[in-house]
Order: structure tokens, then C-alpha cells, then sequence
């Protein structure tokens, strides 16, 4: 139920939550960022996706170090990471399984974190 309460504010709130994403360099938002305390999260890539109810199920040992920002904080972290992940997510109709590297892997390990209510400057 939760979920599409996000799903209904972002729909209504989209010009604004893609400008504000944008204009801090962001390319993904989380329902917990915007007081909606729920499983679900954005990216935004040319169109936007949704994972709601996502987990990792499976992380490689190799890791990656790179400087990430969040809309959350006002600095930039470093932060280490598995590079290659692989996501079980609901999209709006199907469960999926998801590979997931580098770039992609990094942001979406970042919003599973939020929905785990767990910062970037908490990430060791
Ligand atoms: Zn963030």
C-alpha cells in the first residue's frame, strides 16, 4: 500500500523530483527520502524504474572504491561497494532478477541502504 502511495506522489510530483535529482547530480530517489517509509526506490535512466521490495541476493567479493553523493548529504563519500550484484525487485507488475555492475551496482546498493535507513556516511 505504501508503495503506491510513492508511486501516486511521484507520478503527481515527477517534473520536480527529476529536476531536483538533476540539478544535484543524482539519478535515483527512495521512498524514505520523501517521508514514505516503504521498500521502494527510482532511477532514473533517459525514462525511470521502479524497484520496490528489492533485495541482494547474491554480492561478488570484488569490491569497488568509488566517491558517491546522495541528495540526503551535503558532502561526498568514499565508499566501498561490490561491484557486481545481483537484485531480486519488483517492477510495477513482475518479479525480477536483476545483474547488476559497476555504476549500477554502486546505486542500487546505495538506495537498498536507504531503504535499510542506512546513510552513505555510514557505509564503511
Ligand atoms: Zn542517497
Amino acid at each position: 500500500m505504501k508503495c503506491y502511495l510513492f508511486y501516486y506522489f511521484f507520478l503527481n510530483n515527477f517534473k520536480s523530483l527529476k529536476k531536483i535529482c538533476f540539478s544535484n547530480s543524482g539519478l535515483a530517489i527512495s521512498g524514505i527520502q520523501l517521508g514514505i517509509f516503504s521498500n521502494v526506490f527510482f532511477i532514473f535512466k533517459k525514462t525511470f524504474f521502479l524497484f520496490k521490495n528489492s533485495i541482494i541476493v547474491w554480492k561478488s567479493l570484488e569490491k569497488t572504491i568509488s566517491k558517491e553523493g546522495c541528495l540526503s548529504l551535503k558532502n561526498k563519500y568514499y565508499s566501498k561497494r561490490c561491484r557486481f550484484i545481483y537484485v531480486f525487485s519488483h517492477n510495477f507488475l513482475n518479479l525480477k532478477k536483476i545483474f547488476l555492475k559497476d555504476f549500477y551496482s554502486i546505486c542500487i546498493q546505495h538506495e537498498i541502504d536507504h531503504c535499510n535507513c542506512i546513510l552513505l556516511n555510514q557505509v564503511q
